[in-house]
């Protein structure tokens, strides 16, 4: 009898296997298309330097715009993309729209990509992106790529290849979510990194728990101790800007000065870039 319930057991959990596996078939034969239709689109939200309060460039966000869903956020795709093998193409999708949305933006404006830690396991990334712009006309030292250092980097001399190369064509690399991630300072030096994006988790804390303010600090003096820049995410109001200014962050980003938007919203921004005039921040101008 036992036997018998086990085996039924075991003939209802492989079905179930089965039809996950059917379904994540599926859905990543789904992904699949969106990317090759063009449904992967770019969302832009600005990068401001605290100093002037320029806008100096935008990081590039990816959403899917779903026939039935709507606006899907990356939460509900990137996974899946790097488990399907997708995570390439959909970043070359992503930053040949971007290339050629920044070559009408501008002079100078910079845009910032996402990238995989996968990714640099793959050494004809550099001749891709280099393609890439030159196909879109975008000056190389327009772009940053930023890792999501949410993954262990295996083979770390692929790595180093792969970056020395996009950096010989003055590209510029950032990693992000610094201080959440697998990033030790082995990888920033090993890695050699421009930039330090501080995780969003330390900036929104400054106004709840004082202390995450030494770690912010921290962090900051470690970039200028390298010779890095640092990029502060999450500045949601204009008392955690000032407070991150103040501990010498050079860029800063959030929903205080504005939400990740598509090409066909950022006329204002742009507007100010061409202007030199610091741009009004997205939370003032709706209190306004
Ligand atoms: P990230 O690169 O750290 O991007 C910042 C995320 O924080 C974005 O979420 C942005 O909308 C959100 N954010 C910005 N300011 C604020 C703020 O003031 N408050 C709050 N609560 N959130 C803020 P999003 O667009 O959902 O993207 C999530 C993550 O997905 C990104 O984090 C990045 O790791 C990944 N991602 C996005 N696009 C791509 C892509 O094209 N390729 C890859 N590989 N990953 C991507
Ligand atoms: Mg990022
Ligand atoms: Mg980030
Ligand atoms: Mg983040």
């Amino acid at each position: 009898n036992a036997k018998r319930l086990g085996t039924a057991h075991y003939l209802v959990f492989s079905e179930d296997m089965e039809e996950e596996r059917r379904e994540a078939a599926i859905h990543h034969l789904r992904l699949r298309q969106a990317i090759l239709a063009g449904e992967i689109i770019p969302y832009y939200q600005p990068l401001v330097d605290l100093r002037s309060r320029r806008l100096i460039g935008l990081e590039v966000l990816a959403r899917w715009r779903h026939p039935e869903r709507g606006i899907l956020p990356p939460s509900e795709f990137i996974d899946a993309a790097e488990r399907a093998g997708l995570i390439g193409l959909m970043f070359e999708s992503i930053l040949r729209q971007a290339s050629q949305d920044a070559a009408r933006w501008p002079d100078g404006l910079k845009i910032a990509v996402n990238m995989s830690p996968l990714q640099l396991q793959d050494a004809t990334l550099s001749g891709t992106v280099l393609d890439i712009l030159s196909q879109t006309g975008l000056s190389p030292l327009r772009l940053e790529l930023e890792v999501t250092e949410t993954g262990i980097v295996h083979d770390l001399g692929t790595a180093k290849r792969v970056l020395a190369m996009l950096r010989t064509a003055g590209i510029r690399v950032a990693l992000d979510d610094f201080g959440t991630g697998y990033a030790s300072l082995r990888m920033v030096k090993e890695l050699a990194v421009d930039r330090l994006k501080i995780d969003r988790s330390f900036v929104v804390a400054l106004a709840s728990a004082p202390e995450s303010g030494r770690y912010v600090s921290a962090i900051i003096g470690l970039a200028r101790a390298l010779g890095l820049g640092t990029t502060a995410e999450g500045i949601e109001d204009a008392a955690t800007m000032r407070r991150i200014a103040a501990m010498g962050c050079d860029l800063g980003q959030g929903y205080y000065f504005g939400r990740p938007r598509p090409m066909e919203g950022l006329d204002s921004w742009l507007t100010c870039a061409a202007e030199g005039i610091p741009i009004i921040p997205e939370i003032e101008a709706q209190a306004a």
